[in-house]
């Protein structure tokens, strides 16, 4: 830990050395998230580009020089990260940009983004000596947590809402953790988990509270960098719930801005679905203050009327000059469709929201033709196998001769 040097308050800046165990700011309460800051002369040195070039380490501990932890023995054996990164060239001709990228993120051992957080939140726990370790998740935190803790041989505790994709529920089960279905909203789990975490001492995974976590989904935008060889593009889609990933990628960029292999940050467009979207509303309205308000999405990854992250992921978009975007179920469901029948990459519904996210900001002509863009594809489609069943459409069923399957080619023209 020698090279974390301090976590600073995002909202009054109040400094605290690493080794405390402060989680987030005692002036500000629990909006007061924390920023883990390191010691960036030192890190320059290492983390160069000459470096990650001989560095045969294909998983996110290849950044170890940025994490927050000296140790790779507390590393879960998983391959988290080095998700593909694919150019789009039908995205980019049909929006009239230069380039499109998306990253296929749903790659990821559990299919979800969120391992890259798991991986560290498991190691950090490990490098505590703790031997159980719990979070609340509308599921893909859950399900990381789950994997990641599987493999390091530590016992965990997950809290989901009842109404969890099923899918996600027996993820968990499948991993071995000892799951509590909430009966109530994202929020009553999160509470409920905060209640047991404190009461029984488990190391607390949940992504907003635990400044270290943001430094493991960081690892996107530093493998977005590194394969663009510290070139980024103009704008980076994300879709944003609690809002912990866009910080990440903002905190990516910081990170490299520090150390000089990067001189400015990528706009970042933070997606929420219109029946989640309180950073969208704050972000557009300028304020700092979260309306708190029940969600209405199928978008259940993102369903987040509470979002824990709101200071970071607003000063992400602000900082980075970037901007909001909210869209629909049924743009999801559309982003869905066009972006496997395209690509071949299959999102679930928060997954694509970003990618949603990009054609709405194209429709509005605020992209331009020298423009670069990525999107953030961040959970694999088989996890919420129901509303890709909504997207997706029926299949024939038919007699089996020839003859039928003639009546319905035949009525297809
Ligand atoms: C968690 C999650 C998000 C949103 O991330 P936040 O950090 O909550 O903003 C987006 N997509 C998927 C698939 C997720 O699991
Ligand atoms: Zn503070």
């Amino acid at each position: 830990m020698a090279k974390v040097k301090k976590l600073r308050c995002v909202l009054c800046g109040r400094e605290f050395d690493p080794k405390s165990d402060v989680f987030t700011c005692p002036d500000c309460g629990p909006d007061g998230t924390l920023d883990v800051l390191y010691d960036y002369d030192d890190v320059r040195q290492k983390f160069t580009s000459e470096a990650l070039a001989k560095n045969k380490e294909r998983s996110i501990s290849r950044y170890i020089e940025l994490l927050p932890l000296s140790d790779p023995a507390f590393f879960p054996n998983l391959k988290v990260g080095c998700s593909p990164l694919y150019e789009s060239t039908y995205w980019a001709k049909k929006l009239g940009v230069k380039q499109v990228l998306i990253k296929d993120d749903g790659r990821n051992p559990t299919a979800s983004f969120k391992d890259r957080a798991s991986f560290i939140g498991v190691a950090k726990a490990k490098e505590k000596g703790a031997t159980s370790i719990a979070c609340a998740s509308t599921g893909n935190a859950a399900s990381s947590l789950a994997g990641c803790a599987a493999v390091a041989g530590l016992d965990c505790y997950i809290f989901v809402p009842e109404k969890a994709p099923v899918n996600k529920v027996t993820q968990l089960l499948i991993y071995g953790a000892k799951v509590f279905l909430v009966k109530g909203t994202y929020e009553d789990a999160f509470k409920l988990a905060v209640k047991a975490i404190d009461a029984y001492g488990w190391y607390n995974r949940n992504s907003a509270i635990n400044p270290y976590l943001v430094e493991g989904k960081k690892t996107c935008g530093l493998e977005l960098a590194e394969e663009l060889s510290f070139d980024l593009p103009e704008k980076v889609f994300v879709s944003v719930g609690d809002g912990c990933i866009i910080s990440s990628f903002y905190k990516a960029f910081y990170d490299l801005k520090q150390i000089g292999l990067i001189s400015h940050i990528p706009q970042l467009i933070g997606v929420q679905a219109e029946g989640a979207c309180p950073i969208y509303k704050a972000f557009k309205e300028g304020k700092d203050v979260i309306e708190r308000k029940p969600t209405n999405t199928l978008a259940d990854s993102i369903a987040v009327g509470e979002p824990r992250n709101w200071a970071k992921a607003l000063r992400a978009v602000r900082n980075s000059g970037g901007d909001m975007v909210a869209v629909s179920d049924d743009e999801i469901l559309e982003a869905m469709r066009l972006l496997a029948r395209t690509s071949g990459v299959f999102g679930e519904p928060a997954g694509v929201t970003g990618f949603a996210g990009l054609l709405k900001y194209a429709q509005t002509g605020k992209l331009d033709s020298h423009e670069r863009v990525a999107v953030i594809v961040t959970g694999n489609g088989l996890k919420d196998s129901e509303s890709a069943k909504k997207a997706a459409g029926s299949p024939f069923l038919v007699e089996p001769t020839l003859e039928a399957v003639n009546r319905v080619l035949g009525s297809m023209i």
